[in-house]
């Protein structure tokens, strides 16, 4: 390679070597780990069906736009009633640059990406409650400058004291201290004061407007205002998965289950609920429902991608140990509401493109549009929640659900209640065929129960973005489409597997 007589393979290669020939696979959910293994099964020969109970394919990859319908366990389906060409991501909405597999899929099904601005400055935290910064909307830049810049000024005194510098030489220390300088923004005396860094009260223009910079909070009251708490305080880029460069799909991630769609269009079943799992000494037998009643289709093997709270009320015969697990892995509840407004009034009023408010009560966060910017009406994600909060949430009507978002949000846009139109809310957790957000593993739970379901049981394999560490992202779901067509695969050539990746063989 080094003398370029060699290409190097393509960060993606998935040269599986040798042919299916005609072997029946019966694929469970046509979500995207579903249709992707159908997708490569396919290309490598085999005879693929895919069973999907809902009427629509993508699973948790699902954009609402006009027309989409959801029910939930215990409330009557709605359908969403907005704008031609609006719409929001019910499930994922970014792409990290390093889930290599998930770009790679977009690349290679022809789906188009932009870039998702995932962290805004300008957008804004809102804390509930009794301290003096309390109920009141404060830019990101200025909690995060004002932190950044008390605790640098604090290290950097104490280093003069000579406490902390122990270990270090005169010169180090002195390094260390002009970089707290530069870090957190200290004057010459070491000293945090305002800055244009944390923005202006007024901005600064021409002739003899120089711009006006606002005083600094103080740090007991960033402190006392709970802004400071650790499952409040959020710099998105100390999260690997949220360091941008982030992207989405053109149009609604639900494009990506589109385009997946129409290559495994002529192996789909749809409405057609399995009920039943069977391993056959020579094979499986899975039963569903359609619209037509109970039916019966036979296998060489299967792969089922159901998620597990789905799969855990499906008569089985699987091992104990794999109905452990099933019973055993527990998921997250999350939901979002899309509230449809008039008016971009948060790019118009406040300039905020994009990002993320949080806040600490039951909304969470609220996500701005990454797209369309500057057009006239959008929708914001109104609230994107988890555990305590969601399950509080999603135990609302719908209609009640969005009363909540729009009384919570008018506290930090008051332009809520001019400009707002309509809502669609889904609790995932409240979801027949999901039943949660994504798999979350403890150590327990990862050691004692997760490896029984990275083997197959007998002809039965499993897959989904449960079985493995990219859990709530896409890219677990293609990982894992590929780990087991893989071992599927070597079992059926005992070829050798062309998969760096795969620890797992049938
Ligand atoms: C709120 C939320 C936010 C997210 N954000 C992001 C993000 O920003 N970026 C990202 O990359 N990922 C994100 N994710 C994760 C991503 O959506 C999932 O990891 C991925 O879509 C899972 O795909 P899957 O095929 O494993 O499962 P699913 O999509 O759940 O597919 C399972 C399929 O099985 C079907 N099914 C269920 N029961 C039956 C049955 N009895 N018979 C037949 N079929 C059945 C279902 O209808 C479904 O189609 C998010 C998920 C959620 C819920």
């Amino acid at each position: 390679m080094a003398l370029g007589m060699l290409k190097a393979a393509p960060a993606h290669a998935y040269n599986l070597e040798g042919k299916g020939n005609g072997k029946r696979v019966i694929i469970l959910g046509a979500g995207l780990a579903g249709m992707t293994c159908a997708y490569e099964l396919t290309k490598l020969g085999y005879n693929c069906t895919v069973l999907e109970a809902r009427e629509r394919t993508g699973g948790r990859c699902w954009s609402i736009r006009n027309g989409s319908k959801h029910g939930e366990l215990d409330k009557p389906a709605v359908t969403a009633s907005f704008d031609e060409g609006l719409y929001f991501n019910a499930g994922p909405s970014r792409i990290p640059h390093h889930h290599q597999l998930t770009l790679h899929y977009c690349k290679e099904l022809g789906v188009p990406i932009q870039v998702y601005n995932n962290v805004n400055e300008s957008a804004y935290y809102y804390a509930e409650g009794k301290g003096p910064l309390s109920n009141k909307k404060i830019r990101n830049r200025e909690v995060h400058n004002d932190i950044r810049g008390y605790m640098t000024e604090m290290m950097a005194k104490t280093m003069d004291h000579g406490n902390l510098d122990a270990g270090l030489t005169k010169e180090d220390a002195e390094k260390v201290i002009e970089y707290l300088m530069a870090e957190g923004g200290l004057d010459i005396d070491k000293l945090y004061k305002a800055s244009a860094r944390r923005g202006y009260l007024e901005s600064p223009g021409a002739g003899n407007r120089p711009g006006k910079i606002a005083d600094p909070n103080k740090l007991a009251d960033l402190i006392h205002s709970g802004l400071m708490d650790p499952d409040f305080y959020n710099v998105a880029e100390y999260t690997y998965e949220l360091q941008m460069t982030m992207f989405q799909a053109l149009g609604g991630m639900d494009q990506i289950a589109k385009a997946l769609e129409k290559k495994v269009a002529p192996m789909l079943k749809m409405s057609a609920e399995v009920t039943a799992i069977t391993n056959l000494p020579e094979g499986v037998k899975i039963t569903y429902k359609d619209a037509k009643g109970e039916q019966v289709i036979n296998g060489d093997m299967c792969i089922c991608t159901l998620p597990l709270p789905v799969l855990s009320n499906v008569n089985n015969n699987f091992s104990p140990e794999v109905s452990k697990a099933i019973d055993f892995i527990s998921y997250n509840q999350t939901g979002k509401i899309g509230l449809q407004f008039k008016r971009r009034f948060w790019e118009e009023d406040e300039n905020i493109y994009g990002g993320i408010t949080h806040t600490n009560n039951d909304l969470t966060q609220i996500f701005y549009p990454s797209y369309d910017y500057l057009s006239k009406k959008g929708i914001l994600i109104g609230y994107y929640n988890f555990n305590e909060k969601a399950e509080r949430v999603g135990e609302l009507s719908f209609t009640d659900r969005e009363k909540l978002a729009l009384q919570k949000g008018r506290l930090i846009h008051p332009q809520y209640d001019q400009e707002f139109e309509r809502s669609f809310s889904v609790s995932w957790h409240k979801t027949k065929y999901n039943q949660g957000g994504w798999a979350v593993y403890s150590n327990t739970t990862r050691k004692d129960y997760y490896p029984a379901l990275l083997k197959p049981d007998k002809n039965v394999y499993f897959a989904g973005e449960h079985l493995t560490y990219l859990n709530a992202w896409m890219a677990g779901a293609f990982e894992s489409a590929r780990s087991v067509v893989a071992s599927l695969h070597g079992r059926v050539t005992e070829a050798r597997v062309a998969y760096p990746d795969t620890n797992v063989k049938g």
